[in-house]
């Protein structure tokens, strides 16, 4: 069949199916009357058909209120147990779990008390002027660790009560990333604010979460090192919680993004172990990403306790 031929076939097709399809037709005005007749005669007035409208949205929301298997379906509240979903530990269970890191840790020399409860200290860490939105609820208890060991006892503890753990560093990030809504512990890294090994040669040093990057940058400069750490967000960030957004600031379009600035990580996990997500040397770079699974987690994933950062040349 030639293309001509074709399309001379379809055409008549269309024409066929259109002529013979009486609904495509406009309706003549006698039939328009005779449905607002058949209408009338049904006895519909706006005000019936409100009240169909009405009923069908009554039955509609009675059925979204019902789960698959025909219970009604719960709105999770704190501490319910019998909420669908992660169910925390209660208040009692908190506060049982608070004792028994005070305890263990006293048992592991600490002379210290590493768990604040004082209430100006609930409320810093669980509310921020800066923040656009601010849950309700508070920490129970904020923690203060001084080494991973420690991250790891209260990690421990609380995954044995069900309690939430929030990480803490600047407190700088703006979406409520460090509220508590369920209550738990808040771990802030204030007293893990060190740098522990500069390798000027291999450009990387290893630092603790809480060292800020306004500091960092002090303390390579009053090394003579000629070198500098990048990333720039809100001036009080500090390492871990920069990890945590996954933070950008003003160099980015230079310099990339906090995931470009991740050689290794020491990651205290939920229920207290230990990892490191890769080794020192930049040349290694076998193995599943997992730099790129924590950062940006906002520490659900885990808590970040210790940190290799490439360094730049000034
Ligand atoms: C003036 C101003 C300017 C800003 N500009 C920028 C910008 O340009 N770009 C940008 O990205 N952001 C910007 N921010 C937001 C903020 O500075 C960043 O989000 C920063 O990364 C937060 O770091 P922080 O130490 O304050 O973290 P926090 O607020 O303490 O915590 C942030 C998140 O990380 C988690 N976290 C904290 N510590 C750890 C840890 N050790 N391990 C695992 N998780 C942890 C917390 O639970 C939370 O979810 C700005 C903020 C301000 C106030």
């Amino acid at each position: 069949m030639s293309a001509n031929h074709a399309t001379r076939r379809l055409i008549g097709g269309w024409r066929r199916t259109f002529s013979a399809n009486a609904t495509l037709k406009r309706p003549s005005t006698g039939r328009a009357t005779n449905a607002v007749n058949s209408v009338q005669a049904l006895g519909w007035t706006g005000r019936s058909v409100f009240a169909l409208a009405a009923s069908a949205g009554v039955v509609g929301f009675g059925f979204a209120a019902l789960t698959l298997d025909g219970s009604p379906k719960r709105t999770a509240s704190l501490f319910d147990s019998e909420a669908p979903g992660p169910r925390y530990g209660s208040v009692k269970e908190m506060e049982t779990a608070v004792e028994e890191i005070r305890r263990e840790l006293e048992r592991l020399g600490e002379d210290e008390d590493v768990i604040s409860t004082n209430a100006d200290d609930l409320l810093a860490h669980g509310y921020s002027e800066w923040s656009t939105v601010n849950p309700d609820g508070l920490p129970v208890a904020v923690a203060y660790p001084r080494s991973t060991e420690q991250v790891s006892v209260i990690a421990r503890i609380c995954h044995k009560y069900h309690v939430p753990i929030i990480g803490y560093s600047g407190g700088s990030s703006l979406e409520g990333h460090f509220s508590a809504p369920y209550g738990g512990i808040s771990v802030d890294f204030a007293y893990m604010d060190k740098i522990i090994q500069l390798n000027k040669d291999d450009m990387d040093v290893v630092v603790q979460p809480s060292i800020g990057w306004q500091d960092l940058n002090t303390q390579l400069n009053q090394a003579n090192s000629g070198l500098f750490f990048p990333i720039d967000p809100g001036p009080s960030a500090k390492i871990g919680g920069m990890i945590g957004t996954n933070c950008s600031g003003t160099n980015a379009v230079r310099y990339g993004t906090m995931k470009d600035w991740v050689i290794n990580l020491t990651v205290v996990l939920a229920d207290g172990t230990i990892i490191k997500t890769r080794r020192r040397p930049r040349k290694s770079s076998a193995g599943y990403n997992l730099n790129g699974i924590f950062v940006g987690s906002e520490g659900t994933l885990g808590l970040v306790t210790e940190g290799v950062r490439p360094l730049f040349h000034r």
